[in-house]
C-alpha cells in the first residue's frame, strides 16, 4: 500500500525584500518524508524553519518550486476534501456563529445543507460545545474558539488532518485538556494526522512518530518512534522510564539547531545546560505564537 502522504525532494523559496529589490529565501530544500495511514506524526523544528510552509504545501495552498507530494500514491486535486487544516490562529469568521463557521467549509465542498448541519451538530457536540451553536466567536474563550476550529476541520471528515500549533496560543491547562480530547477523537476516527508543535511534552504525548526538521533551508534531521502504549489518556506518559530520555534528546537537538541557525544568537550552547523538566518553560521559543 502506498504511504498516505509521501513528500519527495520538496523545495520552496520565497522572495525576500532587500532594499528596493528582492533576494531569495530558501525555506525548504530537498525535504523527504512519508506518513502512513492512521499515523499520528508530529513535526518539530526551530521557529522560521518552514513548518507552516510545509503544511501549506501538503495542503496544496501553495505550490512547491520542485519535488512532489503524493496522497495515496497519486497527485491529488489541490486542496481537496481529503485534507483538513487547523490553523494556529483560529481563523473563525467573526460575523458567523459557531454553527455557520462549522458548516461553511462543508457548503463550499458541496455537502447538502441537511447533511452539513447534522454533521456540524455532531462535531460541535464531540468537541464539547453543544449549547454554543448560536454564539459568535467574540463570545467564546480562546480554548472554545479552537474547539470550533477543530470541529470545523473534523466535520469535513478529512482523511488527513493538518494541524499547525493549534494549541500554541492557549494556556497550559486548556491546551492539556484539548490534547486529550484530540487523542480521543483520533483514537475513535483514526485519520492520519500531521501536527506541528514547539511543545516537546505535547509531541511526546500525541505522536506515534516525531519528525525533527532543521533550521532553514530545512530538511528532515531525525525521526523518532514514540514507544508509549495507547490510549495515553489513561495514564501519565511522563512517568514512563523512556520519557525523560526522549525529552532530553529532543531538547538537545533543538537547542543545537536553534543556536546553529543564529535565530537566537544569545542562546548558551555550553555542554552543561540540562533540559528543563516537563512543564517548565524553555526560554528560546521554537515556534511562533503570533
Ligand atoms: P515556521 O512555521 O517553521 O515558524 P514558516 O513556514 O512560517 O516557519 O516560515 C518559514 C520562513 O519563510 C520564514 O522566514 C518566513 O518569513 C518565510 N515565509 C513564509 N511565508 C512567506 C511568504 N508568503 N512570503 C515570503 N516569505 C515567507
Ligand atoms: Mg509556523
Amino acid at each position: 500500500m502506498p504511504s498516505k502522504v509521501l513528500v519527495r525532494d520538496l523545495s520552496k523559496s520565497f522572495p525576500l525584500r532587500k532594499g528596493k529589490g528582492y533576494s531569495t529565501l530558501k525555506v525548504i530544500e530537498d525535504l523527504s518524508m512519508s506518513v502512513e495511514e492512521n499515523e499520528f506524526v508530529v513535526i518539530i523544528g526551530p521557529s522560521g524553519s518552514g513548518k507552516t510552509t510545509l503544511l501549506k504545501l501538503i495542503d496544496g495552498l501553495i505550490p512547491p518550486d520542485s519535488g512532489e507530494i503524493l496522497i495515496d500514491g497519486t497527485n491529488r486535486p489541490h486542496p481537496g476534501p481529503k485534507l483538513g487544516f487547523v490553523f494556529q490562529s483560529f481563523r473563525l469568521m467573526p460575523w458567523k456563529n459557531v454553527m455557520a463557521n462549522v458548516t461553511f467549509p462543508l457548503q463550499i465542498n458541496h455537502v447538502d445543507r441537511r447533511t452539513a448541519s447534522e454533521r456540524a451538530s455532531k462535531y460541535i457536540t464531540e468537541v464539547g460545545l453543544s449549547g454554543f451553536e448560536n454564539s459568535y466567536p467574540s463570545e467564546l474563550s480562546g480554548g472554545m474558539q479552537q474547539r470550533v476550529g477543530l470541529a470545523r476541520a473534523m466535520a469535513l471528515e478529512p482523511e488527513i488532518l493538518l494541524m499547525d500549533e493549534p494549541f500554541g496560543s492557549l494556556d497550559a491547562q486548556t491546551s492539556e485538556l484539548l490534547q486529550v480530547e484530540l487523542l480521543k477523537l483520533w483514537q475513535f476516527k483514526k485519520n492520519t494526522v500531521i501536527f506541528v508543535t514547539h511543545n516537546l511534552d505535547e509531541a511526546l504525548l500525541l505522536a506515534d512518530r516525531i519528525i525533527l526538521i532543521g533550521a532553514r533551508p530545512s530538511r528532515v534531521e531525525e525521526e523518532i518512534e514514540v514507544p508509549f502504549r495507547r490510549p495515553r489518556w489513561t495514564y501519565d506518559v511522563r512517568s514512563e522510564p523512556e520519557y525523560p530520555v526522549l525529552r532530553r534528546h529532543l531538547w538537545t537537538r533543538l537547542r543545537d539547531m536553534v543556536s546553529k541557525s543564529g535565530t537566537f544568537p544569545g542562546v548558551n550552547v555550553g555542554p552543561a545546560v540540562s533540559a528543563p523538566m516537563a512543564g517548565e518553560e524553555w526560554t528560546p521559543r521554537l515556534g511562533d505564537r503570533s
